[in-house]
């Protein structure tokens, strides 16, 4: 994410660190290249110069130049107006007093509303525990119903559909009627959307809010657009009452720009970003986390989060005792292959940890699906003991055809995993007795 600005800022603070004290000269010179860096990734000029004039009156207007570690407050000066710029706090998702809390996704076409209303629907059921009703208020483009109605399947949600023959706002109104009496918490209604902004749109995004008086107006827009995602924001701002925006494709290799002004120009907070194609690729926007990003601080945070939704901390504190006694086994092997998994791809996790986002060479590393896949089968092939006991099938060349075949693989495939499940338990049998007996455990190394 944003990685060409996040390395243009660490270039420019690079300097200022090699200095000690700094003069006004060297703070002007970073300053000159911040915002060349943020012109870079697509920043609007005139944002750029009230952000860069703020922090020079920060910077030079205080004793921070006298300090010795100037190079860092300036740091965190930028780090700090970044935040502002984004918005400061954490904008939430309103609640209605009384359910259902009705939200509105609107936007142009191909920007993302129709995945972005079922990973809003999925993170509301998984994250919050709530009930959120689906509506397909999208009639025009060709398949619009049909793609809700597969997201709705995959993530469990119910999927409201009049088919594309009853207006939208018609749809709209039915949806709630049929959320109040199921007991539904949420009604999130994807709306049909434009190639380029036009009246009618706007007439019938009126009218629906008119007759449904939603607590959310979502826009959602594509980062990737840059400059054009903030235009159509002020735009929609004009004809509807936005109350937050949801910016997709901030996984791709988007500048920037658009995340970071869309709020200071049209003074619309962003709500959540969506950071891939996949119904789990949204995330709440954190205003200071996404600044500490950009500066390539990692999100600690985020990591934290995001390990705690997947993996159950008694699981792991099971785990671990399994693992000091000695008695992992290949069932816990694969159920911890699949937490992992559920982490996300290893390039975005990377960009979350302090410091290793300038491991270039690691970027783009993803887990091996098709290798993990494999081991899946072959583990899934193996009876229950044999899982719980891999010697039984590390003795027994029979054994070891019969999962090759059950699983799809290669006998030398099956050898492979056994081989490499076994210097992992060596390893652990080392680390753990390392806790009682350091000096025998590095006998053993
Ligand atoms: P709509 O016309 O606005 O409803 O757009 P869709 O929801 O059909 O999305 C258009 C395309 O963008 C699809 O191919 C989606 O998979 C893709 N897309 C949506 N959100 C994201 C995202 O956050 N990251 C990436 N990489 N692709 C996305």
């Amino acid at each position: 994410m944003f990685d060409t600005l996040t390395s243009r800022l660490q270039g420019a603070f690079q300097k200022l660190r090699g200095k000690g004290r700094l003069s006004e000269d060297d703070v002007k010179e970073a300053l000159r290249e911040i915002r060349r860096a943020l012109l870079e990734a697509d920043v609007n000029h005139v944002v750029a110069k009230e952000f860069i004039e703020r922090i020079r009156e920060r910077a030079v207007g205080q004793e921070i130049l006298q300090s010795l570690s100037a190079a860092q407050q300036v740091v965190k000066i930028v780090n700090d107006e970044l935040t502002d710029l984004m918005g400061g706090a954490q904008a939430k998702l309103a609640r209605a007093a009384k359910p259902p809390t009705v939200i509105l996704l609107v936007g142009l076409q191909g920007a993302g509303k129709t995945t972005a209303a079922a990973k809003l629907a999925r993170h509301l059921k998984a994250s919050e525990h709530r009930r959120p009703l689906l509506v397909a208020a999208d009639i025009y483009r060709p398949a619009a119903i049909s793609q809700l109605q597969v997201l709705g399947e995959q993530i469990g949600v119910q999927v409201f559909t009049l088919g594309d023959q009853v207006n939208p706002r018609e749809i709209a109104l039915r949806a709630l009627d049929e959320a109040r009496r199921g007991g539904f918490d949420y009604v999130l209604i994807d709306t049909a959307g434009r190639l380029h902004i036009d009246e009618t749109l706007m007439q019938e995004l009126q009218d629906i809010e008119k007759s449904v008086n939603p607590d959310e107006i979502l826009l959602v827009v594509d980062a990737m657009t840059g400059q054009d995602a903030v235009n159509v924001a002020s735009h929609f701002r004009e004809q509807l009452s936005l109350t937050g925006i949801i910016m997709t494709k901030l996984d791709g290799d988007t500048r920037g720009g658009a995340a970071l002004t869309v709020r200071h120009v049209t003074g619309c907070p962003i709500k959540f970003v969506g950071i891939g194609e996949k119904v789990d690729a949204l995330e709440p926007f954190y205003p200071d986390r996404m600044a500490s990003r950009i500066l390539g601080m990692g999100d600690v945070m985020t990591l934290i989060e995001r390990a705690q939704a997947a993996i159950d901390e008694k699981d792991a504190l099971e785990l671990e005792a399994k693992i000091r006694r000695n008695e992992f086994t290949l069932e816990d092997f694969l159920s911890q292959l699949q937490q992992v998994r559920k982490l996300g791809p290893l390039d975005q996790l990377l960009g979350l940890i302090p410091g290793m986002g300038k491991f270039k060479q690691l970027q783009g590393a993803t887990v091996d699906e098709s290798q993990i896949k494999k081991i899946e089968a072959i583990i899934y092939s193996m009876s229950i003991a044999e899982r719980r006991n891999p010697d039984l099938v590390m003795k027994s060349s029979s054994r070891r055809q019969r999962i090759a075949r059950g699983s799809g693989t290669e006998v030398r495939d099956v050898n492979q995993l056994l081989r490499k499940f076994d210097d992992m338990r060596k390893l652990m049998k080392q680390f753990s007795s390392l806790g009682k007996n350091p000096s025998r455990a590095l006998g053993g190394l």
